[in-house]
């Protein structure tokens, strides 16, 4: 069975600690994507998991197996890289052919696999194409394709989508899912991407500098990330984020700044008693901020940019001078320069601690 653990598993190089006490668990035939801006170690984690990097302490389990001294060839998984590396002398069909023939696989089940694998991938009719002689997506086609034949108990794939243009990225990512629901092998998959990873993960892990922030389901990242990092991350476009003071008045605690003064839910009081006085980040997402009411509504913004996307309109706009973006119907149409109201939806908000980072609410 395709489970995969990392323990307590450390990459260093040299003085670089490129992935710091990586723990994950995931269960036979779950489809992982890790996440993370450039450089917070998520190749690293793929390839140590792969074999192609030795890491420096921890211990690797995949099927129930510990693999911290196997080769790559032994740990019974199949790579897709971004750049796909096929042979390039190599027709589909060899290329897809090749590993199983290194094996001593039979003639007949070669031909059986590849035809199989060529089937569902929707490039029969290439298999006697060099790779120069196909589109990218296609290429990318026969990379799985070759990746499926083999059947791993673990696919591992590292960007495979990001050498795609954006509208073949978009079907790619539905195909690989169709793939993945068809055949239910445990994937690994590592982007940078986080639409990417919402649309196709059962779970996400989010990196940042080596660490692991959170592993959590789709939803449950957007709806309750564990800091202020992972909120910003995950959703575009992208949480806003307010500093201000949380003050206690009869009606119960406000967040406020020279530009807003918004009452926080009953259900915050407990955890930001302790904030009396202080400051706190407020984060609202961009669908939850509404256009509001001046004579009720205590949130004054000046409108920056206007961008109406059809069915809806972004408005980047300034609060207390920290730059925001909100999401609004476009039937609202504010001129530049505008100061506008606006209401926040404080149920669906965060707080955050402004030094840590740390989600409070
Ligand atoms: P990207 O999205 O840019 O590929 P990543 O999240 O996959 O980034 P890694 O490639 O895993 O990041 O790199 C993690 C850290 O380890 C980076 O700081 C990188 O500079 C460092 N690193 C990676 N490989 C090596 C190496 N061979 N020697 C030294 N440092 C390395």
């Amino acid at each position: 069975m395709g489970r995969v653990v990392c323990e307590h598993v450390e990459k260093r190089f040299g003085d670089v600690v490129a992935v710091n006490d990586f723990n994950l668990e995931i269960k036979d035939n779950e489809f992982v994507v890790i996440v993370g801006p450039s450089g917070c170690g998520k190749s690293t984690s793929l390839r140590m998991i792969a074999g192609l990097e030795q890491h420096t302490s921890g211990n690797i389990y995949i099927a129930d197996q510990l693999v911290n001294e196997l080769p790559p060839r032994d740990r019974n998984v199949a790579m897709v890289f971004q750049n796909y590396a096929l042979y390039p002398h190599m027709n589909v069909y060899d290329n897809m052919a090749f590993a199983l023939k290194l094996r001593n696989v039979s003639r007949d089940e070669i031909d059986r696999k590849v035809k199989e694998a060529a089937e569902i991938l929707s490039i029969t009719q290439y298999l006697h194409r060099k790779p120069k002689e196909l589109s990218g997506g296609q290429r990318q086609r026969v990379a799985l394709g070759r990746a499926i034949v083999r059947e791993p108990e673990v696919f591992l794939m590292d960007e495979p989508l990001s050498n795609l243009d954006a509208k073949l990225r978009v079907q790619m990512r539905t195909e690989i899912a169709k793939l993945h629901n068809r055949i239910g092998v445990t994937t690994i998959y590592v982007t940078h991407d986080q639409v990417e990873a919402m649309t196709m993960a059962d779970r996400i892990v989010v990196m940042k500098d080596g660490l692991i922030q959170q592993i959590a389901d789709p939803q449950t990242l957007y709806d309750s990330p564990a800091n202020r990092f992972v909120a910003g991350f995950i959703g575009t476009p992208p949480m806003n984020f307010m500093n201000c003071q949380v003050q206690k008045h009869p009606d119960g605690f406000h967040m406020v700044n020279d530009s807003m003064d918004v009452v926080a839910p009953q259900e915050w009081a407990d955890k930001v008693a302790a904030f009396e006085g202080q400051q706190m980040v407020l984060g609202v997402r961009p669908e939850n901020i509404l256009p509001g009411d001046a004579a009720t509504d205590k949130v004054r913004a000046i409108v920056e940019v206007v961008e109406p996307l059809g069915s809806e309109t972004l408005i980047n706009i300034s609060v207390n001078g920290q730059p925001a973006i909100i999401k609004v119907a476009p039937e609202y149409r504010p001129q530049v320069g505008d100061a506008i109201a606006l209401r926040f939806d404080m149920v669906k908000a965060h707080a955050f601690h402004p030094e840590t980072g740390l989600t409070i609410v």
